[in-house]
């Protein structure tokens, strides 16, 4: 008997335990920060409309995440490079392979940040057009922009976007251990610039994406600039590709995509794409 069914139960079982551990600290560190510095002020996230679809986001995106990327470097490794054995392919991903994996451990966290920001960045962009947008208009469905919207993302912009990312470096040779660094700075940066705080770092605001930088992009498209700040972590990209704007003495205010159509509920907006 195989004991496959058992394992997925475990590995659910570890991601949703592991992702209560995140999430605590990150509520309290959010709560006491967005109490001092509130970019906005009104409710505080946690009576936040829509908290209970976030909250399915948060747990769901995860998993999804976590399921596919294992499926796609297991089929990369078939296709690529004709590996098919389980041994082999432990041993083909365990510590990287190729030149990249020879690099110090710490240098290979900083090129795949740099990297995959800058694959990223143009995935973006491209969900902001044409046939892709509606998928992508459900991250920009928050209108209580909150550190716990982070996470609220249509599993095909999750397929064409940290998912297809992180498989093609993982492929290119560097090593999964900087995903002992590179996770938790993701998955706190992605809250932090999501949370509603007034903090745009002063002259750090060119090195690091902020909640500011974030927040504007995510008002309302085209009138106060959500066409703008595409970079995740860099704004360096959005500086270079002429898309960067973060106006003086001046904070973004309302937030959302002007689509009424867009359902409230997780199941809703999964759906919603295939309905246009
Ligand atoms: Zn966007
Ligand atoms: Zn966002």
């Amino acid at each position: 008997m195989s004991n496959l069914p058992l394992e997925v139960v475990e590995m659910f079982g570890q991601t949703i335990v592991k992702v209560v551990e995140i999430t605590i600290p990150l509520a309290v560190v959010f709560s006491v920060l967005t109490h001092f510095w509130a970019c906005n002020s009104g409710t505080p996230w946690w009576r936040k409309r829509e908290l209970i679809t976030d909250i399915c986001y948060w747990f769901f995106v995860p998993l999804f995440a976590r399921v596919f990327r294992i499926a796609f470097l297991v089929l990369g490794a078939g296709v690529v490079f004709k590996i098919y054995d389980a041994d082999d392919l432990i041993a083909f991903y365990d510590n990287g392979h190729g030149p990249l994996s020879e690099l110090p451990l710490w240098l290979q966290a900083l090129l795949f940040l740099v990297l995959s920001d800058f694959m990223l960045y143009w995935l973006h962009r491209m969900f902001h057009g044409g046939a892709f947008w509606k998928y992508h208009a459900i991250h920009h469905s928050s209108e209580d922009l909150d550190w716990i919207s982070a996470a609220r993302f249509h599993p095909v912009n999750l397929f064409l976007g940290t998912i297809a990312v992180d498989v093609i470096l993982l492929m290119a040779g560097i090593s999964p251990n900087i995903m002992l660094w590179v996770g938790p700075f993701t998955t706190f940066h992605s809250a932090f610039v999501h949370a509603n705080l007034n903090w745009s770092l002063g002259p750090f605001k060119y090195v690091l994406a902020t909640p500011v930088f974030h927040r504007w992009h995510h008002t309302a498209l085209v009138e106060q600039g959500g066409n703008t700040n595409f970079a995740g972590t860099f704004p360096i990209w959005d500086i270079l590709f002429g898309t960067f704007r973060m106006p003086e003495n001046e904070l973004p205010n309302a937030y959302g995509v002007d689509d009424a159509t867009i359902p409230s509920e997780i199941g809703g907006q999964l759906a919603y794409p295939f309905r246009q």
